[in-house]
């Protein structure tokens, strides 16, 4: 069985992550440790720049493993791409400074006070989700996957995390926080980004 090690915390990350590898046989697991590794500072201008930061810097602690880091957000067109690499501070009062993360409730009530400046049919977006997979510091792969939707201004749904409940994805009438893990793993940019690894992966291996 294949195992791959993911530097996150998030329990809503693993979850998705697990959404999308167990259809395919495979094993998802936290980097061992990874509660007691300091974080690396999230200080890059791109999805990309981060997710290869993290990747590299948490495989140093895992020799010879392959080991995966993504960096994700939210990207509001309307909003010139806010809040973007800044979506898991973007309630703090200076978003760009790093290590200033603030709570999911937090971040979505400072997007609804924006979105509500913004005409309904106006309030497109999507979620990115950037891959990188890195072994001994060294990254070997980067993969990218989007969700494009709609942003609603009041919550709908109770599964998931993040802005999961005012992301509207018009294709089966949900927001991401209304999908189980499966459903989500299947349409969102974190499954896109996963599944773009594992062909990767399966074709180097
Ligand atoms: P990071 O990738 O750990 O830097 O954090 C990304 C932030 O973007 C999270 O804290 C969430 O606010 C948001 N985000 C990323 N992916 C998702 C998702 O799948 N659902 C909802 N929010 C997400």
């Amino acid at each position: 069985m294949i195992r791959v090690l993911i530097a996150t915390s998030n329990p809503g990350k693993l979850r998705d992550f697990a959404g999308a590898a167990s259809p395919l046989g495979i094993a998802i697991e936290s980097l061992p440790n990874f509660a007691s590794i300091p974080t690396p500072a999230e200080d890059g201008l791109t999805f990309e720049a981060n997710a290869r930061k993290k990747a590299e810097y948490y495989s140093k602690h895992a020799p010879e493993e392959i080991v995966l880091a993504d960096d994700s957000g939210l990207e509001v067109d309307a909003l010139g791409g806010a809040p973007g690499v800044h979506s898991a501070r973007y309630a703090a009062d200076q978003p760009h400074l790093v290590g200033n993360n603030t709570d999911d409730q937090a971040n979505n009530a400072r997007l609804i006070r924006e979105l509500r400046k913004i005409p309904r049919e106006k309030r497109t977006g999507r979620f990115v989700c950037v891959i990188a997979a890195a072994r001994d510091g060294q990254t070997l792969s980067v993969h990218r996957g989007q969700a494009e939707g709609m942003l609603l201004d009041s919550p709908r749904g109770s599964n998931g995390f993040g802005y999961d409940p005012l992301f509207f994805f018009p294709p089966i009438q949900k927001t991401f926080a209304q999908l189980t893990p499966e459903e989500k793993a299947k349409h969102s940019h974190r499954g896109a980004a996963f599944r773009h690894f594992l062909d990767w992966y399966l074709t180097k291996n």
